[in-house]
């Protein structure tokens, strides 16, 4: 059998921690029961882990069990948080302020809803991916809803200012919706701390397992109106109908409750491994770039090599090294990157850029290596795009 490539891919999605996996078999096997089963022992077993996964899952967060809705995932808790709300309250509010960095769940949904009869205004920001927070404040409407923000970005890892954008929305009295999707479970974050009124997180991109996710939902945002999207049995609250995914939410609270303790460990050696391919990387490949500036997580590199065909590279390195050109949501189109393209880069660098995000798995050797191979094929010239610089 063919050897594994090196995995440098976590941002798209993390394996799932082997304890998580141990934890979710019985669910499977012998605790088969329907949570919603009130009448014997198979329901009764099944309602308490996902009670327990609730407490681990809102205790990572700063939240109340009562506040977290599961879902399918993350783009399932976009669409049921921004249709929710704009359905609700579509006679009074038809305004929500969003970025052009954001994911595109959060930009598709919003691109609907425009369709809709919806008003969107998408943010820019700077080359570093940086939103200004008095362009924010000064496109607020009376009829502003909510103002849709992510906390770290799945392409290059910038991370936006949580309580500067919270305070703005309080004192206007729009609420605000988070997709923390890539920061829940890597980086301390505290819901009610941070502001946040509604926020979207995923199992799969903190080492639980795929086919299940969180919407936090608080008493303002409640009271503000939210219309399920899903109807059926009323599970969770009414919220999101459907018979709950056991064994997954198990593994997504097992998950949460592994990070806890790892978090402040992890960041510190995902760190200095970056940083180390960093400076190797600028040191030796003439003209290359880090997008993304000093405000952004710890594990992720989004590199620009000019004149590099980031596609073909990426080919010609995958028996051995796993990374991606941006988004894994972005299909197989060769399309320049809406994020990068937001930031400033021409289409050209776009598509000269690569994205390695490193996870808990990550050796260090693993690192080197991917430097090795990186540097020797993009310094052979193999990959120099000709015509395009
Ligand atoms: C992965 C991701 C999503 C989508 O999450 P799923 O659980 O795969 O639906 C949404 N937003 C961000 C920022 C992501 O990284």
């Amino acid at each position: 059998m063919k050897k594994q490539a090196i995995y440098l891919d976590y941002n798209a999605t993390t394996p799932c921690d082997p304890g998580v996996v141990e934890a979710m078999i019985p669910y499977f096997s012998r605790h088969y029961g329907n949570p919603s089963s009130a009448d014997h022992w198979y329901g009764w077993m099944a309602k308490d882990a996902i009670d327990e996964a609730r407490t681990e899952i809102s205790d990572l967060i700063g939240a109340k069990p009562e506040e977290i809705i599961f879902t399918s995932g993350a783009t399932e808790s976009v669409n049921l948080a921004l249709k929710g709300l704009a359905d609700f309250n579509q006679h009074q509010k038809k305004h929500i302020i969003t970025c052009a960095t954001e994911h595109k769940a959060v930009l598709d949904t919003c691109a609907f809803l425009e369709e809709s009869g919806y008003t969107i205004t998408r943010l820019s920001t700077d080359t570093d991916g940086n939103i200004s927070l008095s362009e924010m404040e000064a496109n607020i409407r009376e009829d502003t809803l909510c103002i849709a923000l992510m906390y770290a970005n799945n392409e290059t890892g910038v991370l936006h200012p949580l309580h500067s954008i919270a305070a703005i929305c309080r004192k206007y009295d729009v609420l605000f919706f988070c997709d923390a999707t890539q920061a829940v479970g890597k980086l301390p974050l505290d819901v009610k701390n941070a502001g946040i009124d509604l926020m979207a997180f995923s199992s799969h991109k903190m080492y639980g397992p795929k086919g299940t996710g969180a919407l936090y939902i608080n008493s303002e945002a409640r009271s503000a109106g939210i219309l399920p999207q899903i109807h059926g049995g009323k599970h969770e609250k009414g919220m999101r109908s459907g018979t709950l995914n056991v064994p997954a939410i198990v593994g997504f609270g097992e998950a949460a409750r592994i990070c806890k303790p790892l978090m402040a460990v992890e960041r510190e050696r995902l760190k200095n491994l970056r940083d180390t391919m960093e400076r190797d990387f600028l040191s030796n490949i003439p003209g290359s770039r880090v997008n993304g500036g000093e405000n952004r997580m710890e594990h992720v590199s989004n590199l620009t090599f000019p004149g590099i065909h980031a596609e073909k590279l990426l080919l010609s390195v995958s028996g051995d090294l796993a990374l991606s050109r941006g988004s894994a949501c972005a299909g197989l189109l060769q399309k320049p990157s809406h994020v990068l393209k937001a930031m400033g880069l021409s289409d050209a660098d776009a598509l000269s850029t690569l994205r390695i995000s490193l996870g808990r798995f990550t050796q260090e050797a693993d690192v080197f290596k991917a430097i090795e191979l990186l540097k020797r094929a993009i310094l052979s010239k193999q990959h120099v795009v000709s015509g395009m610089i």
